[in-house]
């Protein structure tokens, strides 16, 4: 393969079977290895299919600054996107993120704000922080200067919709029974369900919520109440209904703690050779419970969202695991 840009190698990730969730669940369960796309996150999609929205409605110049909150992923991908295409970029991002995801984004060249982690309805929150400087820096320089605000902007899960739900039903020839993720944003798991559904109602949606969250309550009883203890997951867990989550479709929610999704992500390096990060742990077993309640020989399918790299000093840290009381993998 040859190819003349980066951007073009974003997207079209591979379907891969998952050996040991499909042997414990009798179903066969694949993960869409989203790690692989150049940025090394799902979010790859995001950056690219909201500046690509951005061009269209001449929200950006030639040359333009990008400006975004982010808990690590959609910044890394936005530099990509950013670089590639000429325009600067400023990222704001909470403090608790592990330091190698604020590395990749100053050895890229952006430019990073850290600021205190806070909720959302405080004004110190990360992305209203980034929002006020994206209406700063247009207000000071005179210039546009464009916010992608992924929770709002509904280019993110549109782009989902277009190629993540597309690729997966190609993938499967159209056979998926079931789908599920845990949410962020909820840009991939509204495009997704938004886009499987408009090809076949009765596959089947599962929200996959993380410990701490809000949304295996919202998507059960239609109140985001947050259940459980704050999870060590990054990029994964909501409280409230984002602009993106307004249009998605869930049958059926799951819940998965961070013991859960640990013990998971040890058991892949292991018995799949996968070494994926936090995030993945949850999904994987999010689809193992989905498919032990759709019943054996389904077709099931979850997002593969980053790989373990960027989370040594959470996942290979015992003094950190033993903390939390989380497990700890033999070989540490
Ligand atoms: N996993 C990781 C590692 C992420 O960075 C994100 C994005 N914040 C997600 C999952 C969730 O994706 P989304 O924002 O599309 O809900």
């Amino acid at each position: 393969m040859i190819t003349s840009n980066v951007i073009e190698l974003i997207g079209n990730t591979p379907l891969i079977k998952l050996k040991y969730p499909s042997e414990v669940s009798g179903c066969e369960i694949y993960g869409k290895g989203e790690f692989m796309n150049p940025g090394g996150s799902v979010k790859d999609r995001t950056a690219l299919g909201i500046i690509l929205d951005a061009e269209k409605k001449k929200l950006i110049e030639p040359g333009g600054t990008v400006v975004e909150g982010t808990f690590g992923n959609t910044g890394i991908g936005l530099a990509l996107v950013c670089n590639a295409k000429k325009y600067n970029l400023k990222v704001v991002m909470p403090n608790t993120t592990v330091e190698s995801k604020r590395d990749i984004l100053k050895n890229m060249g952006a430019e990073l704000h850290l600021v205190d982690a806070k909720p959302y309805a405080d004004p110190g929150n990360y992305q209203r922080v980034s929002k006020k400087l994206a209406l700063d820096i247009e207000n000071k320089t005179g210039k546009k200067t464009f916010w992608a605000g992924q929770f709002e902007n509904l280019a993110n899960y549109k782009y989902h919709e277009l190629t993540t739900a597309k690729e997966i039903f190609d993938q499967t020839n159209g056979t998926v029974d079931g789908f599920t993720c845990a949410i962020g944003t909820g840009g991939t798991i509204t495009g997704v369900s938004v886009g499987l559904k408009s090809l076949n109602k009765k596959i089947i949606i599962g929200c996959t919520d993380s410990q701490g969250s809000s949304m295996y309550n919202y998507f059960t009883n239609g109140t985001p109440e947050k259940k459980g203890d704050e999870s060590i997951t990054e990029g994964i867990g909501q409280a409230r209904v984002t602009k993106n989550l307004e249009n998605c479709e869930v049958d059926k929610s799951f819940y998965v703690t961070d013991k859960e999704c640990m013990e998971m992500l040890y058991k892949l390096i292991k018995t799949d050779g996968l070494f994926l990060g936090l995030s993945s742990g949850v999904n994987v077993c999010g689809a193992i419970k989905l498919a032990k309640e759709m019943g054996p020989g389904k077709k099931i399918v979850t997002i593969l969202c980053d790989d373990a790299n960027k989370y040594y000093d959470k996942m290979f840290n015992k003094d950190f695991l033993q903390s939390k009381n989380l497990p700890i993998p033999d070989w540490l």
